[in-house]
């Protein structure tokens, strides 16, 4: 049975752990691969937005030749015609034209404005025709092979303004890229020429480069603080790890409250199969000596008179003893089945002491008992029902006489005390160790040693007591010494105040 507890215990502890970390390494991965997607969408964006600046750019530069080349189809060719054509085309801030030999056609008598230029332009390009992007300085020139004027290839070498690029191209095509994320562009110096909103406190994810088009610069991505869907992830994992705690945390107590009830549920299992013994114990007692005295009688042996009515006393006094024992257990199975009613109606107190000292007359005289009965005058009635506190006293006179030892003194009192009677029992017996003082008002509760004492008995006892005492609205309480002796004390009130719900019944089962 234990070992089966066990298990079932270590089970939940297994699982749980194991819960535990499945719980731990899914969260991990979740935010890792939660913080990959994200960097993988922030460089899809951030690539997108490159090559749409990259292809704005290269769209008006495509525009811009195809301009030049009609000027150049002229065969008169003008310079003032290609000063306009500069100044409709703001993308370059630098135009210089020259022929294969290095003369420079225009600006007209200027010197060479991209000296070295001619030198990186390969035979096939002046062959065939073509761009292409050279940087020359920190600038980005295009230079474009088209028929000249005059029908021969001439360079048109174009410096691209960086000013004309933000406003002109970076504006016009990032401004629509709405979203949490920031998109700016950063120059070869890593200088903000550009950002779709100002970046602030916001966190660098990446950056990509352009293509040949803007060679030194790159896009970059910035995540606004707070906003980043990782940061979003992790809340959830915080909260996800927050609800796994709590979890934890219930089904910690869930199985210490589970644990406490098996055991207490054992411990009563237990309790009850004594229960079961000791009252069976209890009953054959009286019994067999009713029984024995019964046929020493019926078959005429026993001569004389006295003692005779001595037999006759003995069979009474047990089957006195037998009843008070089988109405303690009815009674206790009535409590328990929530059946038990009280009829209270004002009583006094003094023949109903003397009716139960009367009734132990005899077992007290047989054991050599000194009894002092106390009662004080004029003590007022008590709305009670006589016979339950007649069973509750009996009871603890039984107790007394049990666990009294060698010291046989009994002291029985009733007295006046404030709004209450206090009616006394007080033995100089083997006494209740403190710790066992509260306890053993439970059913079934007997401490340990009432067995090795000689004494059998159901358990359930004091706990008649107390549930009589509670339902007359008062209490019972102990005050005892191991090796001392005991004294218990029922309180009843004079004065019917509420009733536990026991006390209010009428006449039902008694
Ligand atoms: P039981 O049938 O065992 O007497 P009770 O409910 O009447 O059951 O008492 C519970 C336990 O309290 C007893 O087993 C005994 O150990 C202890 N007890 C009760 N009364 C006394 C007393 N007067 N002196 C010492 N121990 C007592």
């Amino acid at each position: 049975m234990n070992r089966a507890r066990l298990l079932i215990f270590g089970a939940v502890i297994a699982a749980t752990a194991i819960l535990a970390v499945l719980g731990y390494v899914s969260l991990r991965q979740w935010q890792a691969s939660a913080e990959l997607l994200f960097r993988e969408q922030a460089r899809d964006m951030a690539t997108m937005a490159a090559e749409k600046v990259e292809m704005a750019i290269l769209k008006t530069e495509e525009e811009c030749l195809s301009s030049l080349q009609v000027i150049l189809m002229d065969p008169v060719f003008r310079a003032e015609s290609l000063d306009a054509w500069s100044r409709k085309n703001p993308l370059f801030d630098r135009v210089s034209l020259m022929d294969r030999q290095g003369r420079v056609l225009y600006p007209p008598g200027a010197p060479d404005a991209y000296p070295g230029l001619l030198l990186e332009i390969p035979q096939g390009l002046w062959e065939r025709g073509g761009r292409r992007h050279l940087l020359v300085g920190d600038q980005v020139v295009l230079a474009a092979v088209i028929p000249g004027p005059s029908g021969a290839p001439v360079l048109a070498a174009m410096g691209r303004s960086e000013e004309a690029v933000k406003r002109e191209v970076l504006a016009k095509t990032l401004g629509g890229l709405e979203g949490q994320s920031v998109l700016a562009v950063l120059d070869r110096a890593d200088n903000q020429v550009y950002a779709s909103r100002p970046v602030d406190r916001a966190r660098l994810v990446l950056t990509v480069a352009f293509g040949e088009a803007l060679p030194t610069w790159r896009v970059a991505l910035y995540q606004p603080a707070g906003v980043s869907p990782v940061s979003g992830v992790r809340r959830q994992a915080m909260l996800f790890t927050a609800a796994f705690a709590l979890l934890l945390v219930v089904i910690a107590l869930g199985l210490g409250a589970t644990y406490r009830v098996v055991r207490r549920e054992s411990e009563m299992a237990r309790l009850k199969s004594d229960f079961v013994a000791n009252v069976s114990h209890d009953l054959k007692t009286p019994l067999s000596l009713i029984r024995m005295f019964g046929e020493t009688l019926e078959l005429g042996r026993v001569p004389d008179e006295a003692t005779r009515r001595e037999y006759y006393a003995v069979i009474t006094r047990e089957s006195e003893r037998l009843t008070r024992l089988i109405d303690n257990v009815l009674d206790f199975s009535r409590i328990e089945g929530g059946r038990q009613r009280y009829d209270i109606a004002p009583h006094p107190v003094e023949p109903l002491v003397h009716d139960v000292m009367e009734a132990f007359r005899y077992p007290l005289a047989q054991r050599g008992f000194k009894v002092d009965v106390v009662v004080a005058p004029d003590l007022p009635d008590v709305p009670m029902d006589p016979a339950a506190v007649k069973q509750a006293l009996g009871n603890l006179v039984d107790n007394a006489i049990k666990y009294s030892g060698e010291r046989r003194r009994l002291a029985v009192a009733a007295r006046a005390e404030g709004d209450r009677v206090a009616i006394e029992v007080a033995d100089e017996g083997i006494g209740i160790p403190a710790a066992e003082a509260e306890r053993i008002f439970e059913k079934f509760y007997r401490i340990g040693r009432s067995e090795t004492q000689g004494s059998r008995g159901s358990g359930v006892g004091l706990a008649l007591v107390k549930h009589i005492a509670e339902a007359h609205g008062g209490r019972v309480t102990v005050e005892s010494r191991p090796g001392e002796g005991s004294r218990f004390t029922l309180y009843l009130p004079v004065v019917q105040g509420p009733l536990s719900p026991q006390g209010r019944g009428q006449g039902e089962g008694r």
